[in-house]
């Protein structure tokens, strides 16, 4: 779950195709949207992306503000996301140069 008090401001920066677990999957069928999804050869199921921006395909925009299109049956990782802040950021690459400093610290 979110922090306490999180406030998503619509960047749509952790927008990235998600994977999806069994459930997920499950819903995004029974939502008619089997076409969508995606399965890498290890047998691991995603969210298409899209083929221009590499973005998942459900990202939209309404003007600078981001929104998921399949909100209801957005898979499990995005209802979760962000589940830490650094510094306040909950974007992936805030979180990834966390990882990557705290890896190189070590
Ligand atoms: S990176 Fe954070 S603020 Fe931006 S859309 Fe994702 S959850 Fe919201
Ligand atoms: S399913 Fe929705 S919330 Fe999840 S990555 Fe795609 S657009 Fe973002």
């Amino acid at each position: 779950m979110p922090p306490k008090g999180f406030r998503c401001t619509h960047c749509g920066e952790c927008c990235y195709p998600p994977r999806l677990n069994r459930e997920d999957a499950s819903r995004l069928k029974k939502a008619g949207l089997k076409e969508f999804i995606a399965t890498n050869p290890f047998g691991h199921s995603y969210i298409r992306e899209h083929e221009e921006s590499g973005r998942c395909i459900f990202l939209g925009w309404k003007g600078a503000l981001s929104y998921c299109k399949i909100y209801k049956s957005r898979p499990k990782i995005c209802r979760e996301y962000p589940r830490v802040l650094i510094n306040g950021d909950c974007r992936p690459q805030a979180l990834k140069s966390d990882v990557l400093f705290r890896w190189e610290k070590k």
